[in-house]
């Protein structure tokens, strides 16, 4: 019997993809990486300054067979793929991952920890937002910390993520983008006084990259 199509994205055989692009990583632990990037659709955290709003719906993307986004990462020859969204948890991604591993390619995986957790990752970066909290399942499997400060009370929200999280954890603070000017001196004081943080800049828009 042929699988629906809500069936082939309930198993995640198929993805809603915004875009697909290869790059180096511009953000945290893994900057100036290279690493071919896949932005899933759909998000409901709903930041204020987010970025790719236009990813929030998922029904704007197609769906793709996760098997035709495994064959075109083999055909491009990465070592490194970035699932990246939207919340790309918001989709069982066990099969995606199952299958960057079988290949032999490492997965970074991007996520607000929000949504039910599936698949087997290389590398968690954990972005908390404050309007939706992530669950507290995250906080075990992450390897990286990425907050982004707007504004100075982002620190506490930092701090309170901090605590809860294994040691080896690597902690990052990243300006927004739109504020950048106005907040960067104030994060890197803070770092100075708190120098377990270390700086993310979002190294790609300064190169002008995707
Ligand atoms: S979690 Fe990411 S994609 Fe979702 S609203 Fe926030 S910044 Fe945008």
């Amino acid at each position: 019997m042929k699988s629906s199509r809500s069936n082939l994205l309930k198993n995640g055989h198929q993805l809603p993809v915004m875009e697909k692009f290869y790059s180096l990583q511009g953000e945290g632990y893994n900057t100036g990486t290279a690493a071919y990037f896949i932005r899933i659709g759909g998000c409901d955290v709903s930041c204020n300054w987010c970025d790719v709003k236009e990813s929030w719906n998922e029904a704007m993307h197609p769906l793709i067979f996760t098997d035709d986004i495994i064959s075109d990462i083999i055909e491009k020859k990465v070592n490194n793929v970035v699932i990246t969204g939207g919340e790309p948890l918001r989709f069982n991604l066990d099969y995606f991952s199952s299958e960057l591993r079988k290949n032999n390619i490492r997965s970074f995986l991007e996520t607000s920890g929000t949504a039910h957790f599936s698949g087997k990752w290389d590398w968690i970066c954990l972005s908390p937002k404050k309007n939706f909290p992530p669950k507290d399942i995250y906080f075990e499997f992450a390897d990286e910390l990425k907050v982004i400060i707007q504004d100075e009370s982002d620190f506490e929200w930092a701090e309170n993520n901090r605590q809860k999280l294994k040691k080896e954890c690597h902690l990052y603070l990243q300006p927004e983008w739109s504020v950048y000017n106005k907040i960067i001196d104030i994060i890197i004081e803070y770092i100075k006084l708190n120098p377990c943080w270390r700086l993310s800049l979002q190294v790609h828009r300064f190169l002008k990259i995707p």
